[in-house]
């Protein structure tokens, strides 16, 4: 892809803002790449289309070439559609916290229970039983039990003839009483689909209550993985996927198609078949994969800290004459997300410890930040600038594009609002005062 996109970005010359021709150009050759990585075709055309809008009317900031703009836009909406960040299982429940392990036959759950129960085990400190709910195929007890010995995680002992919810009944007494502070129930697959497949796990998550519900998924059966994502969602709720034989998916297509059909978060990578070979999923790295290595990652990054000065002064500009839209918003929380706290224009401001209380009272974290920024990416150019436009109707659109709750808008909207007055009054003072003109 770089090689094409430069030579089609190379044509793009000229200053001003981005038209729909040189967009449109770029999108095609974009089109064609995320269509070899293997991405599903209706996330493809949405992908693109969402870009396209991003990107028409952007105005080409000095210092960075228009092929410079159109690949850092294409770039973030690929990490925001991955899920802007490593997203580690959650374990903040009480002990023994359950997780269950779903997907198809052969799909890799048995393994990556294994990997992950190893990873708890080791990084995490916590005291892990695993147990197979596997009735199906007579090995795949013994299966467990092998891998248990192997990472030295406790298996539950088998029991011949109970079924799947009884052993699941049976593993959290157990771990209740050992004292356990993570239990993993690793249920039997089919090869397809199928309701009693279904009923099963239904059954097993009514009981178990889990914490994690985990999808794993083969990341090279493409499209099929897609609507097992979806079939499992749909009938027992998924709070996670794991991507198996990410090693053999070199361009990490199935990852995007995955996130962007289900809105679950991708929350690691089974990378073969040792029981190390697992990574915490980093959309910024698979972002950079399906794009194609190299230059492209590099020019993405400088351009970006480009974009950042570069919005930092226009959001000084706009600040001092009295405007601060969603768009501006965005940029300050993108800024916040990646400094880790409140940073850059604001902190440079005067009388900025009125901002700062108000994102302490607002209790952000990097986390919020991150589904703040969904929030406003899943609102169309219009609305950014003009926030007044929100009505019930738009808000419950982009709650459901971002995977957010009409509440969360609503305290952004609030915080914006908030935050908007108090730039205005800073702003006027910042004009008459000048304390801004370095920056502007
Ligand atoms: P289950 O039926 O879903 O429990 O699948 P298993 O855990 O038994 O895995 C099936 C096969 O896939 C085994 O041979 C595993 O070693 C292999 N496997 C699992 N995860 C990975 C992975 O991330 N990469 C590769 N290359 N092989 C894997
Ligand atoms: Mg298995």
């Amino acid at each position: 892809l770089s090689d094409r996109l430069g030579g089609i970005l190379d044509k793009l010359k000229r200053r001003g803002a981005l038209t729909e021709a040189d967009v449109g150009e770029a999108m095609r050759e974009v089109r064609r790449a995320l269509i070899e990585a293997d991405v599903a075709l209706d996330v493809v055309r949405s992908f693109t289309d969402r870009v396209r809008q991003r990107a028409v009317g952007v105005e080409v900031i000095k210092s960075v070439t228009p092929g410079q703009m159109v690949v850092k836009i294409v770039h973030d909406e690929l990490v925001a559609t991955l899920g802007s960040d490593a997203d580690p299982i959650d374990l903040n429940a009480p002990a023994p916290v359950p997780i269950l392990m779903v997907g198809l036959q052969g799909s890799g759950k048995t393994t990556s229970t294994a990997k992950i129960a190893k990873r708890l085990t080791e990084r995490g400190k916590r005291k892990v039983l695993m147990a197979s709910l596997d009735t199906r195929r007579p090995a795949a007890m013994e299966q467990l039990a092998t891998l248990g010995k192997q990472v030295e995680v406790a298996t539950l002992p088998i029991v011949a003839g109970q079924s799947a919810v009884q052993i699941a009944k049976r593993a959290i007494e157990a771990a209740k009483l050992g004292g356990y502070d993570v239990v993993m129930l690793d249920t039997a697959g089919r090869v397809t689909l199928d309701e009693g497949l279904m009923a099963e796990v239904a059954e097993v998550k009514a009981l178990t209550k889990p914490h994690e519900v985990l999808l794993v998924a083969d990341s090279l059966t493409g499209q099929d993985a897609v609507n097992t994502a979806k079939a499992f969602d749909g009938r027992v709720g998924l709070t996670g996927i794991v991507l198996t034989r990410a090693d053999g998916d070199g361009r990490g297509g199935a990852a995007l198609s995955m996130r962007a059909v289900t809105g679950k978060p991708i929350k690691l990578l089974g990378t073969g078949e040792k029981m190390d070979a697992l990574e915490d999923f980093d959309p910024h790295r698979v972002a950079g994969r399906i794009l194609g290595m190299g230059d492209v990652v590099a020019l993405v990054e400088r351009a970006a800290e480009n974009i950042d000065i570069e919005k930092a002064k226009i959001t000084a500009e706009r600040m001092r004459k009295g405007t601060f839209d969603l768009d501006d918003l965005r940029g300050q929380l993108e800024q916040m997300a990646k400094m880790g706290g409140l940073g850059g224009l604001m902190g440079l401001m005067p009388g900025v410890a009125k901002v700062k209380n108000q994102i302490a009272s607002a209790n952000l974290d990097d986390k919020v930040f991150k589904r703040q920024v969904a929030i406003i990416n899943s609102m169309t150019p219009k609305e950014r600038r003009a926030p007044k436009l929100l009505d019930a109707s738009r808000k419950r659109r982009i709650a459901a594009g971002s995977g957010t709750k009409v509440e969360e808008i609503n305290r952004l909207l609030k915080m914006h609002r908030q935050m908007a007055d108090v730039m205005k009054s800073l702003g006027g003072a910042a004009g008459k005062r000048g304390p801004l003109a370095g920056l502007a």
